[in-house]
Formats: C-alpha cells, structure tokens, sequence
C-alpha cells in the first residue's frame, strides 16, 4: 500500500565559531553536514540528532556509517574521493518513515601535474620486487574494508609539523608513461623527529615494505585509516591501542624514498583523502550537537515543503 504524507522541513543556516554548517530538520531527527562545500578528496561529516535509534546515511549511492555521539546522536565522517565528478551531491538520512537530504556541492579543485624523469630501472620494477610490491599493496588494501567500532575521539591531529614537499593529489607522470597520484601528504622532517598518532586507534600493520619502508598503519574505526611511511623505526607493535598524540616512530628516509621526510596517506571507505582537510575538520564542535543538540530553533527559519511518497 502506497502512504503519501507531507513534512516540513527547516533548512537554517547558523555561523558556530566561523564554519558554516546546514542544519535541517524533520519531525522526528535533525540533520547536520559540515562542511557543505568540499574539494574533491575532502572529508565531511554528517551528525543526526533526536533519533531514538540508528539512521540510515547515504552519499550519492555509497552507505555510511553512523556511530554514537551521545543520546540520540549519531555521526558519519566521509570523504569524496578525488575521482568524484564535481557538482552537487545529496547525502541523505533515513529514519523510520522519514527522509531528509543535503547536498554538498563537490569543487573539482586544481591538483599539480609533475613531470618526472626518472632512471629506467625506478620506474620498471624487476619482478622480484613487483611481486612483492603487489603482495604488499593487496595486504594494504585488505584493512580498508574492515569497519571497526569507533575508536578516533574528537579532531585528527596532523603526525608531524614540517614543510610539505609533495601534496595530497599531485599526478606524478613519470618517463611520460606511468601515472600515479599521490596517495598522501609528503611532511618534511629531520631524521629522528618524533611522528605522532593522528588519533587514537589499533595498530594493524607495523612492518617494513617495499615502497613505504617502515610503515605504521593505524585503524581508528569506522572505515577510517592512517598510515605512516618511510620511519627510520617505528616504536608501536601490531595489535596494540595508541593513544591520540602517541610517539608512534621516527621520520627517516626508508624504502623508496630519496630523503628525510614522513609520508601521511589518510583512509576512508578505502578512498584517500586530503590529511590537512582531516585534521580541520571541526569533529569537537560536531559532538557539541550531541550534547546540546546544537539547534538554535529560533530565528531565520526558511520553511519549505517537501512530499515523498
Ligand atoms: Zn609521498
């Protein structure tokens, strides 16, 4: 049997400490999606609040998972993965007989083309070492599906304070023929520099690897990863919990790597994102709307009327 019903939605718009956040609400929950202009290979989050149980999240076609924020509240951070065709994109909230969307509008943004030349023997790889490399990329790869409970709290915080020598999302082609884009943030650093955990987590790969050398891979929950590459050591063990702003390792220059420097690559639903984006992104304030639901009902209230059948 088909049900026609009508709600209201209050789409207001108010400043919280500078960032710009949408707020809508329906009768039986209240949506928040900060931020609702991104770069592609930016994160966001979502935060429901008044729901008496779990939502459901979508964007575009993709699910997100939501996980506790305090009563009622639930929270999602998502990204959109560099190859997201630029425009608008809902992200829409389900729950019980009610639907709610945003959209986000998606910049395509400018990522540097670099040029580079390289000895033959850098950019064929014997098949030893292809071999090896490939294995590893496939272990890599096998975490991103793996959604733990949430263990990240708050903001992320960045690893390490330097110079950034490569950005997120450079498209390196090399001797004209191979192309890659640059998975992370390459920070500058001494030898020995101490390299923080960006968040808490579990660690699930410390082990030394083709390309990334030493490398930490830490799973905070909810789809989302960091890893830590080119450590001169690492200081963590495998299965082991760290703690936000724990001493993690040492920035060094191993694996394929041509000087000092940390290579940062953040995880989510196992597309990269930008790691300075992550770390501004207002997660603290985002559990304020759980707490107090965040809502000023007052003013500025825009109606319009929505049908869904
Ligand atoms: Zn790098």
């Amino acid at each position: 049997m088909k049900r026609n019903y009508i709600f209201i939605i209050f789409g207001l718009l108010i400043l919280l400490a500078g960032p710009l956040f949408v707020v809508t609400q329906a009768r039986a929950f209240s949506m928040v999606v900060h931020p609702v202009e991104i770069t592609r290979g930016d994160p966001f989050f979502v935060v429901v609040t008044g729901a008496e149980d779990i939502p459901t999240a979508e964007f575009g076609n993709e699910w997100l998972p939501l996980t506790s924020c305090g009563e009622g509240c639930f929270i999602s951070i998502a990204g959109a993965p560099i190859g997201t065709k630029a425009g608008k994109h809902p992200v829409k909230v389900s729950h019980g007989a009610l639907s709610v969307s945003l959209a986000i509008n998606i910049l395509a943004g400018e990522f540097e083309r670099q040029e580079l030349t390289l000895p033959k023997d850098k950019v064929t790889l014997s098949p030893e070492d292809e071999a090896r490399a490939d294995k590893e990329a496939e272990r890599l790869r096998a975490n991103w599906a793996i959604i733990s409970p949430r263990m990240w709290e708050d903001d992320f915080i960045m690893p390490l304070e330097g110079g950034i020598s490569t950005d997120f999302g450079v498209v390196r082609i090399m001797n004209r023929i191979k192309e890659s884009i640059h998975s992370g943030l390459d920070i500058r650093g001494a030898f020995g520099t101490p390299v923080y955990a960006a968040n808490a987590g579990r660690v699930v790969i410390d082990d030394d690897l083709f390309f990334g050398g030493n490398s930490v891979v830490i799973d905070h929950g909810m789809g989302i990863y960091t890893v830590y590459m080119h450590l001169q050591e690492s200081k963590v063990l495998e299965g082991k919990m760290v703690s936000k702003g724990e001493v993690i390792g040492l920035v060094g220059s191993t694996g394929r790597s041509t000087g000092p420097h940390l290579h940062y690559t953040v995880k989510i639903a196992a597309s990269n994102i930008s790691p300075i984006a992550l770390s501004k992104l207002p997660l603290k304030e985002a559990f304020a709307f759980g707490q107090d639901k965040g809502v000023d009902e007052g003013e500025d209230k825009v109606a319009r009327e929505e049908t869904e059948q």
